[in-house]
């Protein structure tokens, strides 16, 4: 048996709906600009460019109904609602006509952002990670199971903030669908059972403070619920 300098680090794992079972989480991936509407509002344009990814580790989940920690060295952490994908059997080049063949499930997701630091990393053509993979940057709700609930394409993605609603879209206003993502994904990185994509966010991203209440939903797949502390 490996004996530990220091002691490892539990598995992240995920609740999955209707089971005892976790969901153990290897990495974080997450599509950049995938809703047209969005990618206006960040200043882009919206056309087909290839999609483009980056990660957040994955010990920056926390679950639903988690306390969300407003996150230190910045003045502006946005919300980005989310429809994320369980991977259950991994594969590199999957072609989009099987990747349904290699998702576990779907959850509700938040890719939590210090749009400040996000920003000025951009703009100085440095790496995202400050904005993007910070301590709890990935809220994720329980796991719903393909085998239950099939694999949604289209249906109403929203989130509200305090009750109000500040993104209201649907699923098949993805500019890169799951299929289509995963067989992108899955030619740069050999997918794993564990991987959770984060497919990207609607428009209306904009700020959170302290003591605000996050409420998400996704048609078909569920809700999650997170308050900033
Ligand atoms: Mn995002």
């Amino acid at each position: 048996m490996t004996s530990y300098a220091v002691e490892p680090m539990a598995v992240p794992a995920v609740t999955i709906a209707d089971t005892d079972d976790m969901f153990p989480v290897r990495r974080i991936y997450c599509v950049g600009r995938n809703y047209a509407e969005h990618a206006r509002e960040m200043g882009s344009d919206p056309d087909r460019d290839p999609p483009f990814f980056f990660m957040k580790p994955n010990n920056t989940i926390i679950p639903d109904n988690a306390d969300f920690p407003y996150p230190p060295k910045t003045e502006n952490v946005h919300y980005e609602m989310e429809l994320v994908v369980a991977i259950g059997k991994g594969g590199k080049n999957i072609p989009q006509e099987q990747a349904d063949d290699h998702i576990f499930g779907y959850a509700c997701g938040l890719d939590m952002t210090r749009r400040d630091l996000q920003i000025s990393m951009r703009e100085k053509g440095r790496p995202w990670e400050v904005g993007k993979a910070f301590d709890a940057s990935a809220p994720c709700a329980e796991i719903q199971p393909a085998s239950k609930i099939g694999h949604p394409s289209a249906g109403v993605i929203w989130l509200k903030v305090n009750g109000e609603t500040k993104q209201n879209a649907d699923i098949s206003d993805l500019i890169w669908n799951v299929p289509e993502t995963i067989e992108y994904l899955s030619g740069l990185f050999e997918l794993q059972p564990g991987d959770l994509i984060y497919t990207g966010t609607p428009a209306g991203v904009g700020p959170i403070v302290s003591g605000d209440d996050m409420e998400g939903y996704i048609e078909g797949v569920g809700t999650i619920h997170i308050k900033v502390v």
